[in-house]
C-alpha cells in the first residue's frame, strides 16, 4: 500500500464528511511525518505495517465524526501551530474576523489586553505574536485550557501572554485594560447545529449559552466597562443572528460606536463597542 492509493481509499470511506480527501492528507501526513507537497510528489512511497495500522485507527475515529484537530492534536490558527484538546473549541478561521479587528483598534503604544474564554489561547496568542510590545491574559474556567494555552505559548515561544482560571473577570479583578476580546459560548441549547459535524465533539460548556445563546455576551457586555480604560474596546463574536441583539446590548449599556463587522463568509460575526465616559 503506497501514500496515493491510501489517500484514495481513505477519501472514498470519508465521502459522507465535510472534506473527505483534505481530511485524509492530514491524517496521511500526522502519521508518516511528511509535508502535503512530499505527499503529492511522492505518491508511491510504500507505507509501513506500523503506519498502516494507525492510520486505519485514525481513519476510523474519523468515519464515527471525531474532528481531525482532535486526532492530530493540532490545528493552525493564525498562522500558529496550536495543540488543541476535546477541553476547548477547535479554533474556527471566523474568529481571524475578530483579531483582525482587534489589531486595528488597538493604540500604537503598549497596552494590556484580555482575552476572556481563551480556550486554546488562540485569540490571546495571535494577538500577542502581532503585537510583542502588549501585555495580553487569556482567562478560561476550565483547568485544563488555561493549562493547553500556556502549554501552546511556551510552544510558539510567546512570552508577553499569561493565562489565569477562573470565571470571565474574577482573576483580574481591579485591573484595566485597553481591549477585550472575547469568543464566547453563544449557541442555543436547542440548535440543530449542536447535533452536526464536528461541534458534536467540542465541550458544551465552550459553546451553549442560556438566554438563546445572549446570556454569556450579556454578561461580559455588562461588565466589561468597570474592566475597560476609557477609549478602551471590547470586540465580541456572536452568532450570524445576534448582531442585532449584541449590538443592543452594547448600546444599553452605554458603549460607543457600536457596530458589526461579518467573516469571510458574509456573515455578521463580530460586534463592538467603546467606552468613552
Ligand atoms: N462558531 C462556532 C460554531 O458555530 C461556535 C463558537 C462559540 O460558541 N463561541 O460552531
Amino acid at each position: 500500500m503506497d501514500f496515493q492509493r491510501w489517500l484514495r481509499e481513505a477519501t472514498r470511506r470519508l465521502a459522507a464528511g465535510e472534506s473527505p480527501k483534505r481530511d485524509a492528507e492530514i491524517l496521511l501526513g500526522f502519521v508518516t511525518g511528511r509535508a502535503r507537497t512530499y505527499i503529492m510528489a511522492f505518491g508511491e512511497t510504500p507505507l509501513t505495517a506500523t503506519q498502516l495500522l494507525q492510520l486505519e485507527t485514525l481513519l476510523a475515529r474519523r468515519e464515527q465524526g471525531e474532528p481531525v484537530a482532535y486526532l492530530t492534536g493540532e490545528r493552525e490558527f493564525w498562522s500558529l501551530p496550536l495543540s488543541v484538546s476535546p477541553a476547548t473549541l477547535i479554533p474556527r478561521p471566523d474568529t481571524e474576523c475578530l483579531v483582525e479587528q482587534a489589531l486595528a483598534r488597538l493604540p500604537s503604544e503598549p497596552v494590556k489586553v484580555l482575552d476572556l474564554g481563551t480556550g486554546t489561547g488562540a485569540i490571546a496568542l495571535a494577538l500577542a505574536s502581532e503585537r510583542p510590545d502588549c501585555q495580553l491574559t487569556g482567562i478560561d474556567l476550565q483547568p485544563d485550557a488555561v493549562t493547553l494555552a500556556k502549554h501552546n505559548a511556551q510552544k510558539l515561544n510567546i512570552t508577553n501572554a499569561r493565562f489565569l482560571q477562573g470565571s470571565w473577570f474574577s482573576p483580574v479583578a481591579g485591573e484595566t485594560f485597553a481591549l477585550i476580546a472575547s469568543n464566547p459560548p453563544y449557541i442555543d441549547a436547542t440548535d440543530p447545529h449542536l447535533a452536526q459535524g464536528d461541534v458534536r465533539f467540542e465541550p458544551s460548556s465552550a459553546l451553549v449559552a442560556e438566554n438563546a445563546g445572549l446570556a454569556d455576551l450579556a454578561h461580559i457586555i455588562q461588565t466589561a466597562p468597570a474592566y475597560l480604560q476609557k477609549g478602551g474596546w471590547l470586540l465580541l463574536e456572536h452568532g450570524w443572528q445576534q448582531a442585532e441583539d449584541v449590538q443592543k446590548l452594547l448600546c444599553d449599556a452605554g458603549y460607543q460606536q457600536v457596530s458589526t463587522v461579518k467573516d469571510y463568509g458574509g456573515n455578521d460575526r463580530v460586534s463592538l463597542g467603546q467606552r468613552t465616559s
